[in-house]
């Protein structure tokens, strides 16, 4: 998998469409972040500590 392909694994929702679908707007409801740097390929829990990518309210 290319790193685009693996960061492409975040999904297409742009932070405003996640808010305006209740999820988070950090992982986009995901709940975690796919990123790739220095030829690793990783996957990070959602720093904003989300409710599984739910929006706390
Ligand atoms: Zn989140």
């Amino acid at each position: 998998m290319t790193d685009q392909e693996w960061e492409a694994q975040n999904g297409p929702l742009s932070p405003s469409e996640a808010v305006t679908r209740g999820l988070c707007w950090c992982c986009t409801g995901n709940g975690k972040l796919y990123s790739a740097f220095g030829g690793q390929q990783i996957v990070t829990p959602c720093p904003e500590k989300c409710d599984n990518g739910k929006a706390r309210p």
